[in-house]
């Protein structure tokens, strides 16, 4: 996410307030200029209970298993440690995917865009798509930052968006599966979040807010911490995501912020240490990074075919992968020949039914075409240029695997991503 992501399609998630829950506040929310009220009020409402233990979980995007291993990070702080499988798909299935426990095809969240004519927001565009010409102008990335701006705005769109490459012609008739906050009460409704939960659970808890500079997060969870005002909380951090999508492979680069991360971390332990609460801290990732080792033009090869995008088939390339929907007999068997010298597969149908992607109505698509590690497409919907690192490759490979770092033993059943979500709700038996 960041910088990087605007390229690759990932998500930065920038700007905006903390999410701060007690049962006694309406929804759990607090805007930013509660802050000083509820940590004061947490901090009296948790006197007398403070035996109860803190669990504070750190997310650490693209904090992979190999990259915990290569900068040895707070290995003597957080000794117990496992590589986790990532969830198939990007940040924007990864987040949900924690945040609820369920898989895609429950939370319903996969990728960023996907088919869908009938139930499009971006309907009203398609009067104005034809406007937006040259093409060239609208693909340049200021442009394309403004006007995802103005998309936002004009929609009242509260999570993460961006337009990337899609052409704008297209727009009308996509869906944007981001349109609001996934981290507050109610963002993944009717699926229930992290903060639904720990609501539910009545305890103290504190999201991150994604929108706010991850330095600010740290420094509030600390300070949360050190008062011993929360039961439950969430630091989330995304900044080494665009780090190494730019610079994977750096050290020169990719230390100093491990160590910046290992600095921060080693804070919040001793603030939690300093409440004289009991506590555990584990920081976690939803995936490593692939290094890029070639570029594959999904475009060119469709425009080679001849169909028509939105009458024979229609499509959305993503970095990593292409996702289609059939729309007219033989649209199929020619896009998997155009494909066919591509260094990668097809998604079987049992492999979208183990990564939790399989849904009746198709609406992740009818068919999927994954690139091999270190692979990508480009151009593709998500911007026009490769980066030096990506993820979204099969979960089993090496380079895509995420990690789990904590004080405390790692519970049974964490193999997956989506087995944070059972851990951080698990109530003390
Ligand atoms: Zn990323």
């Amino acid at each position: 996410m960041g910088k990087g992501d605007e390229r690759s399609g990932i998500g930065t998630r920038k700007e905006g307030c903390y999410y701060t829950g007690l049962p006694s506040l309406v929804n759990g929310v607090a805007s930013a200029g509660q802050e000083g009220r509820i940590a004061r009020v947490n901090a009296k409402k948790t006197e007398g209970r403070n035996d109860r233990p803190v669990k504070a979980y750190v997310f650490v995007d693209a904090l992979g298993w190999k990259q915990a291993r290569r900068y040895v990070f707070l290995e003597d702080l957080l000794p117990h440690r496992r590589a986790v499988e990532m969830q198939f798909g990007y940040s924007c299935t990864a987040i949900p995917t924690i945040l609820t426990g369920k898989r895609p095809c429950e939370h319903g969240h996969f990728a960023f865009y996907e088919w869908a004519p009938d139930r499009s927001p971006f309907r009203a565009m398609r009067f104005a798509a034809p406007f937006l010409r040259p093409k060239s102008f609208w693909s340049r990335g200021r442009v394309r930052n403004v006007l995802s701006r103005l998309v936002k705005r004009t929609y009242g769109f509260t999570g993460y968006f961006q337009l990337y490459g899609i052409p704008p012609e297209r727009l009308p008739y996509l869906d944007y599966c981001e349109k609001n906050d996934m981290f507050v009460p109610g963002g993944l409704a009717p699926v229930k979040n992290l903060a639904d939960v720990w609501t539910e659970q009545g305890l103290a808890w504190h999201i991150s807010d994604w929108r706010r500079p991850e330095a600010e997060n740290f420094a509030r969870a600390e300070a949360l911490f050190r008062e011993g005002a929360v039961d439950r909380a969430f630091v989330y951090s995304a900044a080494f995501d665009a780090l190494q999508h730019d610079n994977v492979g750096r050290d020169d680069v990719l230390r100093p912020k491990v160590n910046a991360y290992a600095a921060s971390v080693r804070r919040l332990h001793a603030a939690l240490l300093e409440s004289g609460r009991p506590f555990s801290l584990t920081v976690f990732s939803d995936h490593g990074m692939t290094p890029l080792r070639a570029t594959e033009n999904a475009p060119a090869a469709l425009a080679a075919t001849g169909l028509q995008w939105g009458r024979d088939y229609a499509s959305a390339v993503d970095s990593t992968m292409a996702r289609f929907w059939w729309l007219a007999p033989g649209a199929e068997e020619k896009v998997r020949a155009a494909f066919a010298p591509f260094p990668g597969r097809w998604l079987s149908e049992e492999e979208w039914r183990s990564h939790g992607l399989w849904r009746e109505d198709r609406k992740f698509g009818d068919a999927l075409f994954l690139l091999d590690p270190g692979v990508q497409f480009c151009p593709s919907d998500m911007g026009v240029k490769p980066l030096n690192g990506m993820h979204g490759y099969d979960p089993s490979d090496e380079d895509s695997l995420a990690a789990w770092l904590s004080t405390d033993p790692v519970p049974d059943g964490v193999a997956r991503v989506c087995d944070y979500f059972a851990v951080m709700t698990a109530l003390p038996s």
